[in-house]
């Protein structure tokens, strides 16, 4: 590629303007990452649900499609955020067939690179760089899975006197965090005021932005978000901005937009906005007991029994996604629905 590499693009603006802030760095970062590769899988850098077993997408499908069913078959729009190569997509939308749900699918990405790859998949689709796009025309069943973890978050910092923005600097080409302006005390939430140097608070205010406009759309329109990622109860203390290279944890301050940079979500905060918009919320819960619940464990039966070639994988797959030493715990799924939609299974006890 002829193009300058993104750390130099940014280490140059630095030079000129000053630090910047982490989002506008991590959003430099992944907007470059996600639009010059196919990250995903074994020879990638990150491997997701959808791509360890057929089974994650499958349920998630069933699970809208079981929506759409209870709600009377009405017109209802199938809307994945961030759909990576679309795997989750092509698998839940095969399973809502199965039960006789077509839906119109619309794909919310932003790198024309993986909106191609996504083409092959779910060559039906329609593509929107925004949720502004959306239909308006009927309700929305939408699914982002590991998607709020990739917008850009800011970070305040305990300095020792008070609370600072954090911001990036370069110096001979190597990026550093440095103090930013003091932020007021009123934004502070109580128990954190004296907390000790160095502590951290993270916001989001993309993943924010955009809660509010999709709830708005559920809330006018009707229909449900389904919100699977890692992620925290806040408000809370702690610097979770990390970087994955080749299936390793690497230094997020490094080679910007060659490595994925992702940042734990804040469940409560999304729930808040949800409910603000009148949604009702559920969950979240643990990725592992929500997957159980969908019948995971017959699903992966059934199929073993069909492929006895496959079982060994279907079973390490399945275990990968649902047992608390792996993904079961540490990946939640939250819900948030408009009033006259049916609380999603999975949920419900
Ligand atoms: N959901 C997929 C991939 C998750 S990776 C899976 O589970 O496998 C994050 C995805 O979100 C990528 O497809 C990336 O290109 C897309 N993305 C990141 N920021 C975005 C934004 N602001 N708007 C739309 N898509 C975005």
């Amino acid at each position: 590629m002829s193009e300058a590499r993104l750390s130099d693009q940014l280490a140059a603006a630095i030079a000129e303007a000053g630090p910047i802030s982490v989002a506008k760095y991590m959003a430099a970062a992944n907007a470059h990452y996600y639009a010059t590769r196919d990250p995903f899988g074994v020879k990638g850098d990150f491997t997701t649900a959808p791509e360890i077993s057929q089974i994650f997408g499958e349920l998630v499908g069933l699970c809208l499609a079981d929506l759409w069913i209870r709600s009377g078959r009405r017109l209802t729009h199938f809307v994945e955020l961030g759909p990576g190569r679309g795997t989750l997509s092509a698998d839940a939308l095969r399973a809502m067939a199965s039960v006789g749900w077509l839906p119109e699918v619309h794909l919310v990405e932003t790198s024309p690179l993986l909106q191609a790859v996504q083409a092959q998949r779910v060559p039906q689709a329609e593509w929107h760089a925004d949720v502004a796009s959306l239909p308006t025309d009927a309700p929305l069943l939408i699914i982002a899975n590991e998607f709020f973890d990739a917008l850009a978050i800011q970070q305040i910092i305990r300095c020792k006197d008070g609370w600072r923005q954090r911001r990036i600097g370069a110096e001979d080409g190597r990026f550093g965090f440095v103090e930013g302006p003091l932020v007021p005390l009123a934004i502070i939430p109580d128990q954190f005021r004296d907390a000790p140097e160095e502590s951290v608070i993270e916001s989001c205010p993309d993943a924010v932005d955009m809660m509010r406009q999709l709830c708005q759309r559920i809330g006018e329109q009707g229909g449900t978000i389904l919100i699977i990622d890692y992620g925290y109860a806040g408000p809370a203390l702690g610097d979770t901005l990390q970087a994955l290279y080749q299936h390793r944890f690497a230094d997020p301050l490094e080679d910007p937009g060659e490595r994925d940079l992702t940042a734990h979500v804040d469940f409560t905060t999304l729930a808040a906005m949800a409910e603000l918009c009148g949604l009702a919320v559920h969950g979240a819960i643990d990725q592992g007991e929500w997957l159980g619940r969908l019948g995971l464990a017959e699903r992966t039966e059934a199929l073993a029994l069909a492929h006895p070639e496959k079982a060994a994988e279907l079973k390490t797959g399945s275990e990968r996604l649902s047992s608390p030493e792996q993904m079961g715990r540490l990946f939640r799924v939250m819900a948030a629905s408009s009033g006259d939609w049916p609380i999603p299974a999975g949920f419900a006890v």
